[in-house]
Protein backbone atom coordinates (compact mmCIF):
# COMPACT_ATOMS: atom_id res chain seq x y z
CA UNK A 1 0.00 0.00 0.00
CA UNK A 2 1.61 3.60 -1.24
CA UNK A 3 2.59 5.55 1.51
CA UNK A 4 1.38 9.06 3.27
CA UNK A 5 4.41 10.39 1.54
CA UNK A 6 3.92 8.37 -1.85
CA UNK A 7 0.19 10.11 -1.96
CA UNK A 8 1.64 13.14 -1.18
CA UNK A 9 3.86 12.84 -3.95
CA UNK A 10 0.98 11.77 -6.40
CA UNK A 11 -1.08 15.23 -5.54
CA UNK A 12 -3.33 12.94 -3.40
CA UNK A 13 -2.81 14.25 -0.21
CA UNK A 14 -2.00 18.23 0.09
CA UNK A 15 0.99 19.31 1.43
CA UNK A 16 3.13 22.56 2.36
CA UNK A 17 5.42 21.70 -1.16
CA UNK A 18 8.64 23.99 -0.53
CA UNK A 19 10.96 22.15 -3.15
CA UNK A 20 10.56 19.49 -5.75
CA UNK A 21 13.16 17.82 -8.57
CA UNK A 22 12.27 14.66 -10.51
CA UNK A 23 13.67 12.59 -7.73
CA UNK A 24 13.45 14.40 -4.69
CA UNK A 25 10.30 16.59 -2.70
CA UNK A 26 10.22 19.04 0.25
CA UNK A 27 7.44 20.14 2.11
CA UNK A 28 6.73 21.37 5.61
CA UNK A 29 5.98 18.92 8.56
CA UNK A 30 2.49 19.64 9.92
CA UNK A 31 3.81 19.06 13.02
CA UNK A 32 6.51 21.08 13.21
CA UNK A 33 8.96 20.75 16.67
CA UNK A 34 9.56 24.25 15.33
CA UNK A 35 8.70 26.67 12.59
CA UNK A 36 10.07 26.08 9.00
CA UNK A 37 10.76 22.18 10.06
CA UNK A 38 10.69 20.52 6.68
CA UNK A 39 10.71 16.91 5.55
CA UNK A 40 13.02 16.06 2.21
CA UNK A 41 12.00 12.92 0.58
CA UNK A 42 13.05 10.61 -2.20
CA UNK A 43 10.02 9.82 -4.71
CA UNK A 44 11.34 6.20 -4.85
CA UNK A 45 9.50 4.96 -1.98
CA UNK A 46 11.96 3.29 0.49
CA UNK A 47 11.43 2.36 4.20
CA UNK A 48 15.20 2.74 5.77
CA UNK A 49 17.79 5.63 4.12
CA UNK A 50 20.08 3.06 4.41
CA UNK A 51 18.99 0.89 1.69
CA UNK A 52 18.35 3.81 -0.24
CA UNK A 53 20.86 2.99 -3.42
CA UNK A 54 24.05 5.19 -3.37
CA UNK A 55 23.50 7.68 -5.58
CA UNK A 56 19.39 8.02 -4.14
CA UNK A 57 20.90 8.48 -0.85
CA UNK A 58 23.57 11.37 -1.99
CA UNK A 59 20.76 13.17 -4.05
CA UNK A 60 18.97 13.28 -1.15
CA UNK A 61 21.33 15.00 1.00
CA UNK A 62 22.28 17.29 -1.87
CA UNK A 63 18.90 18.01 -1.93
CA UNK A 64 18.52 18.44 1.50
CA UNK A 65 21.68 20.93 1.87
CA UNK A 66 19.93 23.22 -1.23
CA UNK A 67 16.60 23.14 0.86
CA UNK A 68 18.54 23.63 4.24
CA UNK A 69 19.90 26.82 2.59
CA UNK A 70 16.70 28.04 1.50
CA UNK A 71 14.95 27.54 5.23
CA UNK A 72 17.93 29.23 6.88
CA UNK A 73 17.57 32.78 4.59
CA UNK A 74 14.30 32.70 6.29
CA UNK A 75 13.64 31.13 9.41
CA UNK A 76 15.51 33.17 12.40
CA UNK A 77 17.71 30.49 14.07
CA UNK A 78 21.45 29.13 15.20
CA UNK A 79 21.45 26.90 12.70
CA UNK A 80 19.35 23.87 10.51
CA UNK A 81 19.63 20.83 12.61
CA UNK A 82 18.96 17.62 10.43
CA UNK A 83 17.74 13.87 11.96
CA UNK A 84 16.42 10.88 9.90
CA UNK A 85 14.32 8.85 12.50
CA UNK A 86 11.02 7.16 10.52
CA UNK A 87 9.69 5.32 13.01
CA UNK A 88 6.07 6.42 12.39
CA UNK A 89 6.11 6.92 8.30
CA UNK A 90 7.61 3.90 6.55
CA UNK A 91 8.98 6.20 3.84
CA UNK A 92 12.62 8.01 4.08
CA UNK A 93 12.02 11.38 4.75
CA UNK A 94 15.39 14.11 6.29
CA UNK A 95 14.00 16.31 9.09
CA UNK A 96 15.50 19.74 8.54
CA UNK A 97 14.98 21.89 12.02
CA UNK A 98 15.42 25.57 12.17
CA UNK A 99 17.24 25.15 15.88
CA UNK A 100 17.29 27.72 18.56
CA UNK A 101 17.66 25.78 21.20
CA UNK A 102 18.55 22.16 22.07
CA UNK A 103 14.28 21.70 22.69
CA UNK A 104 13.85 21.99 19.32
CA UNK A 105 15.72 19.18 18.21
CA UNK A 106 13.70 16.79 20.53
CA UNK A 107 10.55 16.31 18.71
CA UNK A 108 8.41 16.91 22.29
CA UNK A 109 7.51 19.69 22.03
CA UNK A 110 5.62 21.05 19.41
CA UNK A 111 5.02 24.36 17.33
CA UNK A 112 1.00 25.46 16.11
CA UNK A 113 1.02 27.19 12.62
CA UNK A 114 -2.41 28.32 11.25
CA UNK A 115 -3.17 27.30 7.55
CA UNK A 116 -2.27 30.73 6.47
CA UNK A 117 1.25 30.52 8.30
CA UNK A 118 2.12 27.48 6.68
CA UNK A 119 1.01 28.82 3.35
CA UNK A 120 3.11 31.66 3.64
CA UNK A 121 6.52 29.86 4.94
CA UNK A 122 5.91 27.45 2.45
CA UNK A 123 5.93 29.77 -0.40
CA UNK A 124 9.05 32.25 1.50
CA UNK A 125 11.21 28.70 1.29
CA UNK A 126 9.99 28.25 -2.17
CA UNK A 127 10.92 31.78 -3.42
CA UNK A 128 14.65 31.60 -1.42
CA UNK A 129 15.11 27.72 -2.61
CA UNK A 130 14.62 29.17 -6.52
CA UNK A 131 17.17 32.20 -5.74
P1 LIG B 1 9.09 9.90 11.86
O1 LIG B 1 8.57 8.83 10.89
O2 LIG B 1 9.13 9.44 13.26
O3 LIG B 1 10.39 10.49 11.38
O4 LIG B 1 8.02 11.09 11.84
C1 LIG B 1 7.21 11.38 10.74
C2 LIG B 1 7.01 12.87 10.62
O5 LIG B 1 6.11 13.09 9.53
C3 LIG B 1 6.41 13.55 11.84
O6 LIG B 1 7.23 14.65 12.23
C4 LIG B 1 5.02 14.00 11.37
O7 LIG B 1 4.62 15.22 11.94
C5 LIG B 1 5.22 14.14 9.87
N1 LIG B 1 4.02 13.95 9.08
C6 LIG B 1 3.15 12.92 9.15
N2 LIG B 1 2.17 13.07 8.23
C7 LIG B 1 2.42 14.22 7.57
C8 LIG B 1 1.77 14.93 6.50
N3 LIG B 1 0.65 14.47 5.95
N4 LIG B 1 2.31 16.10 6.08
C9 LIG B 1 3.45 16.56 6.66
N5 LIG B 1 4.11 15.94 7.65
C10 LIG B 1 3.61 14.80 8.11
Amino acid sequence: MATIFTKIINGELPAYKVAETDDYLAFLDINPNAKGHTLCIPKEEENKIFDLDEETYLGLMKFSRNVAKAIEKVVPCQRIGMSVIGLEVPHVHVHLIPLRTMEDARFTSKDKLSDSEFRELANAISEAYKG
